[in-house]
């Protein structure tokens, strides 16, 4: 069978769904994902290379202006057809999302229970106590980066998880929870390389979970896939749904 009616098939037949997504799903959003090349003012850094606490650390200024271009970028972003494609999705079907995305384009989209692996762009939080830092702070202290309210020597930070840092104990183990009681496990938009999330659909598969990952790139999970869709996020998913409603037809 084609792979998106046999994609479709699957899910008309599914009993609960997880699904993993990275910066893929957004890049018909404009949000560049993190190993596409970076332009103009940040040519000459990497992205990987501003995402540590070793960074922030060697130069906060550079790190938060760069999540402040970020921001920016996010913020002028609209969800994508597959954004909305996987709200209809999880409309038919009891559906996990687990995100690595931090930039809230699932919940503007109207997925508003997204696990999020990796934090929110739109959130900003005390270098040393981790405590969240409100908007009327901020714009009463444009020094960048911002100092904390919480801490005598803390600094506003944004409120993702950099390379390196542990990601939330309890979306980790919500997200573990649903690869161990799903039959389908949906891989988007992710170059799998960043763990614990990356391990996800081997979790699922291991609990019995049929696996399909959609990316136009292989990645490091093509191998174990029982099926590869090698297109656009945006393009795939509503292609599937459409292809749901013929089976139903
Ligand atoms: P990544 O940049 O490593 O990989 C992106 C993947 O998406 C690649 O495999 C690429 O082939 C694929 N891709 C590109 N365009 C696509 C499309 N239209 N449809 C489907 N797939 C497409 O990103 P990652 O795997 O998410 O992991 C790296 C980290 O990057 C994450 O921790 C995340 O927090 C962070 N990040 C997030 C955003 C965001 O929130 N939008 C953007 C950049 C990076």
């Amino acid at each position: 069978m084609e792979p998106v009616r046999q994609l479709a098939a699957t899910l008309s037949q599914a009993r609960r769904l997880l699904v993993l997504t990275g910066a893929g799903v957004s890049a018909e959003s404009g949000i560049a994902t993190f190993r596409d090349a970076q332009t103009g003012l940040w040519a000459r850094f990497r992205p990987e290379d501003l995402a540590t606490p070793e960074a922030f650390a060697r130069d906060p200024a550079l790190v938060w202006r760069w999540y402040a271009w970020r921001r920016d970028q996010i913020a002028r972003a609209q969800p994508n057809a597959a954004h909305y494609a996987l709200v209809e999705i999880a409309r038919r079907l009891p559906t996990t999302l687990v995100t690595q995305n931090v930039d809230d384009l699932h919940q503007r989209a109207g997925f508003h229970d997204a696990i999020c692996l990796h934090g929110s762009i739109a959130r900003t939080l005390c270098s040393i106590t981790g405590q969240a830092i409100d908007a009327d702070w901020l714009a009463a202290h444009p020094q960048e980066p911002p100092p904390s309210p919480h801490h005598p020597r803390g600094l506003a930070r944004p409120g993702v998880v950099w390379f390196g840092e542990n990601l939330p104990a309890a979306a980790l183990e919500q997200a573990y929870a649903a690869a161990a009681d799903c039959d389908v496990v949906l891989a988007i938009g992710t170059s799998a390389l960043v763990h614990p999330a990356a391990g996800l659909p081997a979790e699922a598969q291991r609990h019995g979970a049929w696996f399909a990952e959609i990316n136009p790139q292989r990645t490091p999970l093509s191998g174990q896939a029982d099926l590869c869709l090698p297109l656009a996020a945006g393009v795939a998913l509503p292609a599937v749904l459409a292809a749901w409603n013929g089976v139903h037809a």
